[in-house]
């Protein structure tokens, strides 16, 4: 199956569902996010296809896209949300989805993050830290609640992926060395705030192999045998997200595939699975369109200046990272070796290097899966806007985010008083 279904050419035009992205651009100016309501639908379906009839919960990764249409629909279709900050919190309510299902990871929660979770009684704390621990007893005494956590373990095994998006290595920031988390569980009687109800891991992001998985998933299983073995009652497993999508030739599992290797590793626990997928979910769901501003050719190197730049899509410049470039009309003439690159004033602004494509000003370009980490890592940088975002629905096009404009960026700025 095409990695695309849901943006295909017909004849020389490259559709979002039954829409023209050429009209999207016209409608809506560039740049411009464009997302398939259709692939999300059909991607979280296939999640649940395989879970079948057992006891889950997918909690999506909000920091990969956090637009509130996009938190809706996945609400609607029954999903829960990991979060890693008070506003994506907030940006769940608000979208209609339910605390009672999101999971809060991240080593640095703020005590008003903490205090918001709380009363919002979410699901479960995956704790990073001892310290942690002790400011959210401290916090649950105050309110008198009693917290539900989970102790994310660093597993130590190597993702194999971005050292950047690697994080269950022991060297990384993240999680709690699996070595000490026994001792914390089965120190309940100085944190009598604390609930201990999961186990929790997040090894990294962009894996393309299962093995990784496997040998964490066994890990978190080792550990909670020993914290069953002394009566500490668990009653979910968190495996995190990670899932990687194809961007360019990679051979990537299929979620039946990762969710069966899950399933198997954990055996049969009597206790809910939980994951946390981010980019899986989403990533090939969307893609960036831009126009082209200036063809530049020098002695060295052709360049296509585009409209979006590394503030609109931050992964090439930040990872290196692939993404597939494909023309919105496909055209006839003579095939370039291009780099696309933005307007923003760094080297490292670029879309894609050495792509070969047949291309003038003002012709559009499709920049592919960048459903995940690209409008959420989205920045101002040399006062730049955001794009506008829409997504298509059949022959429908709604706009979910209306572009930034300069007076919006500059509202809560004052000049000095003299
Ligand atoms: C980012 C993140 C995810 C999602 O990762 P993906 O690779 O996008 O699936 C899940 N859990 C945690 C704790 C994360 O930080």
């Amino acid at each position: 199956m095409s990695d695309f279904p849901q943006f295909e050419y017909r004849q020389n035009a490259l559709y979002a569902e039954q829409v023209p992205l050429e009209s999207i651009a016209k409608e809506f100016g560039t740049p411009c996010y464009v997302y398939s309501r259709n692939a999300i639908t059909t991607t979280y379906n296939a999640f649940q296809q395989a879970f079948s009839d057992d006891d889950y919960l997918i909690c999506y990764a909000v920091k990969a896209n956090s637009n509130l249409a996009v938190l809706n629909l996945l609400a609607k279709l029954g999903s829960g949300f990991d979060i890693v900050s008070g506003g994506e919190l907030q940006r769940v309510i608000k979208a209609g989805g339910d605390p009672k299902k999101t999971v809060f990871s991240g080593v640095g929660k703020l005590a008003d993050e903490i205090r918001m979770a709380l009363a919002a009684d979410i699901l479960c704390f995956n704790v990073e830290s001892i310290a942690e621990l002790q400011l959210l007893n401290q916090i649950a005494a105050a309110m008198n609640k009693m917290a539900p956590v989970s102790l994310r373990v660093n597993p130590d095994v190597d993702a194999k992926t971005h050292p950047y998006i690697s994080t269950g290595l022991k060297e990384n920031k993240f999680g709690i060395p699996i070595e000490e988390a026994e001792h914390i569980y089965r120190s309940t009687d100085i944190f009598p705030y604390i609930r201990f109800i999961g186990l929790d891991c997040h090894i990294g992001s962009q894996l393309t192999e299962l093995d990784p998985f496997i040998q964490a998933g066994r890990k978190l299983v080792d550990l909670l045998h020993r914290l069953q073995s002394k009566k500490l009652r668990i009653s979910h497993l968190d495996l995190g997200g990670g899932l990687g999508i194809r961007y360019s030739d990679e051979v990537i599992p299929s979620i039946q595939d990762y969710v069966s290797a899950l399933r198997e590793t954990l055996g049969p626990a009597n206790l809910r699975l939980i994951i946390e997928p981010g980019r899986s979910l989403i990533g090939n769901a969307g893609l960036l369109l831009t126009k082209t501003a200036y063809i530049k050719h020098t002695p060295d190197r052709s360049f296509a200046i585009v409209d979006a730049a590394m503030n609109d899509l931050m992964r090439p410049s930040l990872y290196q990272a692939y993404h597939k470039i494909l023309p919105v009309i496909k055209s006839e003439g003579d095939i370039c070796n291009y780099q696309v690159v933005g307007p923003v004033c760094e080297t490292g602004d670029y879309l894609g290097h050495d792509r070969k494509l047949v291309l003038k000003a003002d012709d559009l370009l499709a920049v592919m899966s960048s459903g995940a980490y690209g409008m959420s890592m989205g920045s101002n940088y040399n006062t730049r806007p955001r794009a506008a975002e829409v997504m298509v629905d059949g022959e429908t096009i709604h706009l979910i985010r209306a572009r930034e404009t300069i007076d919006q960026l500059i509202a809560s700025e004052t000049l000095l008083p003299m």
